[in-house]
């Protein structure tokens, strides 16, 4: 904004914005500081042969200031490639030859030269032809405009470059991740990875453009990709993912492989989760991502969502009381399923991670953490959820959203009687350690959860 700024053509100066005055005094200074630099290098080099340069301690870059101050030196011979082994080089002395005949470092055939082997040291895109071949002599002034040309494309291919990487997903992910991807669009898998929808702590989301089949990622020869898709890729830095710990570690899907694997292989196991997780969620019917793929960290899964703009997560919309009604209902009908069909509890169940999709139904996502009701925490997970759906919605003023203890009852059927928060909490731990030492008499496999037969299964 600054080189647009209306201040640069002095034209309409414009001194009632603080901003600009402000942006007007930095820009005085950065060129008085530049200048000063620029004496303090030429004190230091002094005639040197070599010379140390300042430049990287510039306030105004000199490729991006118009300063007409930076003109080429044309006998700035610190990588002349003449110099070392051309028998013109001019010696110490400035000059070659006797009198009549002598030549000094000003000729304008030996300066013509230099200035043609200079051109080499131009970016490599830069195409400068065979000058020394043909024996080209370029003018100083030629020279001079030749550079500034040069210097100014490369700024621009580096400004190209610079967009190119920002518009794809390859700055969010590591090396490994981008060629898991790139194979994946390779495959045709894929048709195009659009880009970033969200960073988050443990993972990064990319939309994508479902290709033709999956090809290398199931046997399944044909099977149909989704027009759009979500790309979650697992962080693969390794100490976000230690406080999740206590999910998997006591999941006893996943015990006897806990203990063998090394962080990364862990981190994989989180996409795997997620994976059986939908599917599970999948197969009740329950409104969520469908699997389309998983390699490694990266699940590939249907997007929620539509012209590569994601659905709303419940946080983001302003619902009319009538959806806000319908929404709850939807909540409370996927809990009791989750909880009961797909033996689950969603564990990290907030606004931020149900979508409204469509305009008209809440899709459950994010499910890596799920755990079975069984797990040694899973009661206290499904409280926590409880809390969460229980004071979103009536916080959106649904009156007849149950409070967080109805709500974990109506999910798992369990009939805890405690009035009051302390002692519910109480009783959930209790029934936990009763489970874990049924555990530990009849052996891994768990049993469920005594409860008064199934849980009604709410409707809208
Ligand atoms: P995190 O662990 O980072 O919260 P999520 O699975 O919740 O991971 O994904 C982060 C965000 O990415 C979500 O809030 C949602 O906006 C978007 N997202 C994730 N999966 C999908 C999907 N299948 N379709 C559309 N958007 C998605
Ligand atoms: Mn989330």
């Amino acid at each position: 904004s600054v080189a647009e700024g209306p201040f640069i053509t002095g034209e309409n100066i414009d001194t009632s914005s603080d901003l600009m005055l402000a942006q007007m005094l930095q820009m005085e200074f950065d060129r008085e500081y530049d200048a000063q630099l620029r004496r303090e290098e030429k004190k230091f080099n002094g005639d040197s042969k070599v010379s140390i340069s300042f430049e990287n301690y510039r306030k105004v870059h000199p490729f991006d200031s118009d300063s007409s101050e930076d003109e080429v030196d044309w006998q700035d011979t610190r990588h002349d490639p003449y110099r070392a082994d051309k028998p013109t080089t001019t010696p110490k002395k400035g000059f070659i030859g006797k009198g009549k005949d002598i030549t000094t470092k000003h000729d304008e055939v030996v300066c013509g030269r230099k200035n043609t082997a200079r051109m080499e040291n131009f970016a490599p895109e830069f195409q400068v032809g065979d000058g020394i071949g043909m024996d080209l002599k370029l003018s100083n002034q030629v020279f001079n405009a030749l550079k500034q040309h040069a210097y100014s494309e490369e700024r621009r291919s580096a400004r190209l470059h610079e967009k190119k990487e920002h518009s794809t997903a390859e700055k969010a992910v590591d090396p490994k991740t981008r060629l898991l991807l790139y194979k994946m669009v390779n495959s045709g898998m894929l048709e195009t990875i659009t880009g970033c929808i969200s960073t988050g702590k443990e993972s990064v989301v990319f939309h994508a453009y479902g290709g033709r089949y999956v090809h290398c990622f199931t046997n399944e020869e044909d099977k149909v990709i989704p027009p759009e898709c979500a790309i979650k890729v697992f962080k693969t830095t390794l100490n976000e993912f230690k406080n999740r710990d206590k999910y998997i570690k006591d999941d006893y899907r996943f015990k006897d492989r806990f203990s063998k694997l090394n962080p990364r292989k862990i981190i994989r196991m989180w996409a795997e989760k997620e994976m059986h997780n939908l599917t599970r969620m999948q197969n009740a019917g329950i409104p969520c991502p469908e699997v389309v793929a998983l390699k490694k960290h990266v699940l590939v899964m249907s997007f929620i969502g539509q012209d590569q703009a994601p659905a709303p997560k419940l946080k983001d919309v302003k619902l009319s009381s009538e959806d806000m009604k319908k929404a709850y209902y939807q909540v409370l009908n996927m809990m009791q399923r989750l909880y009961k069909e797909c033996n689950l509890v969603h564990a990290d169940l907030s606004e931020y991670n149900m979508l409204w999709h469509e305009g008209k139904v809440v899709w459950l996502i994010d499910v890596s953490q799920s755990v079975e009701p069984t797990h040694p925490h899973g009661l206290e997970f499904l409280f926590r959820d409880c809390r969460n759906v229980s004071q979103f919605f009536q916080k959106g003023g649904v009156i007849e959203a149950l409070n967080e203890r109805e709500l974990f009852n109506a999910v798992s059927n369990l009939n805890i009687t405690a009035d009051n928060e302390m002692d519910f909490q109480a009783e959930i731990e209790a029934l936990e350690k009763m489970n874990e030492d049924h555990v530990q008499k009849h052996g891994k496999k768990t049993s469920t959860f005594p409860s008064d037969g199934d849980p009604p299964i709410c409707g809208e």
